[in-house]
């Protein structure tokens, strides 16, 4: 099998470094064919892979699938890259406005693509914990408290959002507490309080790698896919 031509986009970020490390360990598997940053690059190529600046977008060489990891001001661009080359998206941008969503919808009735919170195993199996036990406590309170690191911009986190929407759909209403501090990859713990007793569901993720990980295989998988929106529980094997 030929390896996938891989564009990555935000590049520069946390995100995106652990994305471009990764898939070059991997190069049988992935191959970089553009890694798009906000700004002009310099120098122009790292490690045998070409860097683009966010204006150039137009231009880039074909690739198989995108990555993005930007933030939603650099959301619309991609999207609509991928739409016109008929391309695979996997998204991971949290933040984005309920227009970009709608964007998101119509896209996915032309192309294959992947928007999620969170792109870790562990996070898809809290999500269906959670839904199980918001039907299972109905009347119980429910509180999704977050804690990223400083530099972190929405809030509450989309991963927070969407564990909050799983136990909404079983009826739950549910606050939201965010915490920023030092350098927290990700915890996110889904509290039920009932009368006298309270049950805690709690995952944390150590390093960012298990995202950026999630997104590489996702992107394997969303190659040769239908048109639609996929779920990352629908292409964990
Ligand atoms: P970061 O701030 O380190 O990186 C964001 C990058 O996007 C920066 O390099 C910035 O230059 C680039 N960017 C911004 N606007 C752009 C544009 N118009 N065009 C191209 N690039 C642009 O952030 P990060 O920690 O790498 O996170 C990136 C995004 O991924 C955030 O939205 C974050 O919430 C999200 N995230 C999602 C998951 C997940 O599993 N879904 C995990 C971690 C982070």
């Amino acid at each position: 099998m030929n390896a996938i031509r891989l564009l990555i986009h935000g590049a520069s970020g946390r995100m995106g470094q652990a994305l471009l490390r990764l898939a070059g360990e991997q190069s049988d598997r992935y191959q970089v064919v553009a890694a798009v940053t906000r700004r002009t690059p310099s120098p122009r190529v790292v490690d045998g892979v070409p860097y683009f600046a966010a204006s150039e977008l137009a231009g880039v060489p074909a690739f198989d699938v995108a990555i993005d990891f930007s933030l939603p001001d650099g959301f619309d661009p991609i999207l609509a890259l991928c739409v016109e080359r008929g391309a695979p998206l996997v998204s991971g941008t949290t933040g984005i406005s309920g227009q970009q969503a709608t964007a998101l919808n119509q896209a996915s009735t032309s192309i294959p693509l992947v928007w999620a919170t969170n792109f870790s195993l562990g996070v898809a199996v809290l999500a269906e914990l959670v839904e199980r036990a918001a039907s299972a406590l109905p009347g119980w309170d429910v509180d999704v408290v977050e804690s990223h690191h400083v530099h972190k911009k929405d809030a509450p986190s989309g991963t927070a959002l969407t564990l909050g929407q799983a136990a909404g759909s079983a009826g739950a209403q549910v606050h939201y507490a965010s915490l920023r501090a030092g350098d927290i990859v990700g915890e996110h713990t889904v509290q039920f309080t009932g009368l006298g007793e309270r049950v805690e569901l709690v995952h944390r993720a150590t390093h960012r790698d298990v995202f950026a990980r999630g997104a590489l295989h996702v992107a394997q998988k969303l190659v040769d896919r239908a048109a639609g929106s996929y779920r990352v529980r629908d292409l964990l094997d």
